[in-house]
């Protein structure tokens, strides 16, 4: 489907036209977050040991960095990022606010 924003059309690959990008409460950060709910057998980053990762910009999921995790689970946190990304990929917090 098609957004408008600010008169220019960008492609979305969600059904919904809503913004879907959580807020880590605890220091801010609005672009990257993990799953603590699919974990990875090979932890990939210092602390973290989900194996998805979301990146969100302008209101949506740009895109999931994949390590490991089955396709179909990657395919289901890009759709539904609210029922996957819990926690902060900067701080580690799980204090996220979802608009
Ligand atoms: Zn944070």
């Amino acid at each position: 489907m098609l957004k408008r924003t600010n008169g220019v059309k960008i492609k979305i690959n969600q059904e919904r036209g809503d913004d879907v990008v959580p807020r880590c409460l605890n220091c801010g950060n609005e672009t990257s977050f993990v799953s603590s709910s699919i974990q990875s057998g090979t932890p990939w980053m210092s602390s973290k040991d989900s194996s998805v990762a979301a990146h969100f910009a302008d209101g949506q999921v740009r895109h999931v960095e994949n390590h490991g995790a089955p396709h179909d689970i990657t395919n289901e946190a890009f759709q539904r990022p609210e029922s996957y990304f819990d926690t902060c990929h900067q701080c580690g917090s799980t204090n996220l606010q979802w608009p």
